[in-house]
């Protein structure tokens, strides 16, 4: 081939990646991580709390224990055992550049297994994270090397499977790489919502956000009723989408907004960083969320979104109305198959009565979002570093006996900040069994984490709401729940404790057997801690069990146990 050839095809390849938005990501170099259909739970970049998911949610049909295979050749560079997030995990790098991530499983492949244990034996800790060596783990394409589970933040059994840039580290949508998941559904459309934006700007006769009515037509396109509207405004859609061999409600894949044909908004769920993940509470309408658990994404951009997620962004998205004209916006909605759900708004440029005025709630204290805020309410003192919040905004500030409120969770928060209560009042010994919790629904305290120095307790949080210093006298339960004591365990593979604490929560917990410390699994989701005895050879009759486990604020249990096994 000569040079202005490869000139040539190079540059057509920067061209339609330009155009499409899309890298070239490799289509045939990876195989399946399970060897059975896959049906998803969840899609990529599907709203979640405080985040967009990150990977896809491949369904495991109400099972664990399905062999998971390297997706490629690569070498394994991180494992993290964790008791939250995704329980176990498994990172393994492609030589293409790509990383395979696997998630909430039940356990590794026997080497792997053997190599994880090793390292929490030798740390005397479950919750490990390991970066190994270059050459200690490497995978063949197709080697097993895991089970699916349910471990972490899991709601049931699946695998929470990624596809990241190894040099960028962000995620990138899995369904990209060739990944055939049957879908001729189109994404459904539940509602859609007009915003007036800009100071007295008014859509069909109100100034806060209103609901619009649609109707299908024959083409199966939507059609809206006709809105009238004054100044600058956006549109916001509820929707979702689902693939055909699931109820699952997923995510969409991307959004169009067409006003007088052109393009005034595109994004889609192609990729996106880590730390711009939390931006997804300035894409949705988060009041309306905190309010009714449903999630608008809003077809405009907010000046405080920093989402690279825009393909295309014409005027942040928003439309300017003038009295006597007519626009035809378009929102098309599309799931990664291409299926597409279309909606039509006309609006005419009409100046009307206001039926609904603008709702402000104002109270003494207006915080500048780019500015840090201190506020003294007397039981606590409140710090927001700049940038706590995306918008400007009044906040309800309240102080009572040991108690504060600090706004309410309808606003977003997107950086920690710090209540800092002085209990200088109480002696040193009521002080160990004091913690910051924060009230829920129910009236009652979930523990904040604590930071204990002198007279002063300190929390930091990204959660608005009542916070209060609440007392834990009582020490965690612990419980056996497969034997008794005394019993003769030979034929047992495992042991099953149960432990809870009734207030500040389980801090640590730890076992010896015959005064050797032995690993113990905690799943928090069913209060279970287990002990596998595989991993230590035991060369006595008798065994001596001593489980210790502390609460967060150091109260302590001991349970002791004696069994027999041949
Ligand atoms: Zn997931």
């Amino acid at each position: 081939m000569n040079t202005s050839m490869k000139g040539f095809i190079l540059g057509f390849f920067l061209f339609t990646s330009m155009f499409y938005g899309q890298a070239p990501y490799p289509k045939d170099y990876f195989r399946l991580p399970l060897d059975i259909p896959i049906v998803l739970a969840g899609t990529f970049g599907e709203l979640r709390s405080n985040h967009f998911h990150a990977g896809i949610d491949i369904k495991t049909q109400q099972r664990q224990g399905l062999a998971v295979y390297a997706i490629g050749e690569g070498r394994v560079t991180r494992i993290k055992v964790s008791e939250w997030g995704y329980g176990k995990a498994l990172y393994i790098a492609h030589p293409n550049g790509y990383t395979s991530v696997y998630g909430h499983l039940q356990k590794f492949s026997p080497e792997i297994e053997a190599y994880v244990k090793h390292v929490q034996y030798q740390k005397k800790s479950f919750e490990v994270e390991i970066f190994p060596e270059f050459s200690e783990l490497r995978v063949q394409k197709g080697d097993l090397v895991a089970y699916t589970g349910n471990t972490g933040g899991s709601a049931g059994p699946h695998l929470h499977f990624e596809i990241r840039n190894s040099a960028s580290e962000m995620p990138t949508n899995p369904l990209l790489y060739g990944i055939e998941v049957r879908d001729a559904t189109d994404p459904t459309l539940l509602g859609v919502y007009a915003y007036p934006l800009s100071e007295n700007a008014q859509v069909n006769q109100s100034e806060e956000k209103i609901k619009l009515t649609y109707r299908r037509q024959s083409d199966g396109s939507y059609l809206a009723d006709k809105v009238t509207a004054l100044g600058t405004i956006g549109f916001g859609i509820n929707t979702f989408d689902r693939q055909d061999l699931a109820a699952n409600q997923n995510g969409i894949y991307s959004v169009k907004q067409i006003v007088n044909g052109k393009l005034y908004t595109e994004f889609n769920f192609e990729t996106f960083s880590f730390p711009e993940s939390r931006y997804i509470n300035t894409l949705i309408d988060y009041n309306h969320y905190s309010t009714y658990r449903e999630r608008i994404q809003k077809c405009f951009k907010d000046e405080s979104n920093l989402l690279g997620i825009y393909k295309t962004i014409y005027n942040n998205g928003k439309i300017e109305v003038s009295e006597g004209l007519s626009y035809n916006v378009e929102i098309q909605i599309y799931d990664l198959a291409g299926n597409l759900t279309k909606l039509v708004i006309p609006v005419e440029g009409k100046l009307e009565e206001i039926k609904i005025p603008k709702i402000e709630e104002k109270t003494d204290n207006f915080i500048i979002a780019k500015r840090p805020n201190n506020f003294d309410l007397g039981a606590a003192k409140v710090y927001f570093p700049a940038n706590t919040f995306y918008d400007n905004l009044y906040i309800d500030l309240k102080n009572g006996m040991d108690t504060v409120t600090i706004h309410n969770n309808k606003v977003p928060v997107h950086r920690n900040f710090t209540i800092t209560f002085d209990v200088s009042k109480y002696s040193v010994e009521e002080r160990k069994q004091l913690f910051i919790g924060r009230l829920n629904n129910n009236g009652s305290a979930n523990y904040a984490s604590t930071y204990k120095r002198g007279t002063t307790f300190t929390t930091r949080t990204r959660d608005l709401g009542t916070y209060t210093l609440a007392k834990d006298s009582i020490a965690p339960q612990i419980g056996p729940q497969n034997f008794k004591d005394k019993q003769w365990l030979t034929n047992y593979s495992y042991l099953s404790l149960k432990i809870t604490d009734d207030l500040s929560g389980i801090d640590t917990y730890n076992a010896t057997l015959n005064g050797e410390w032995i690993l113990l699994e905690y799943e928090p989701k069913t209060n279970t801690i287990t002990y596998n005895f595989d991993d230590l050879i035991l060369d006595k009759k008798q065994c001596d069990l001593k489980v210790v486990v502390t609460d967060n604020v150091g109260n302590s249990s001991t349970f002791t146990s004696t069994f027999y096994r041949k």
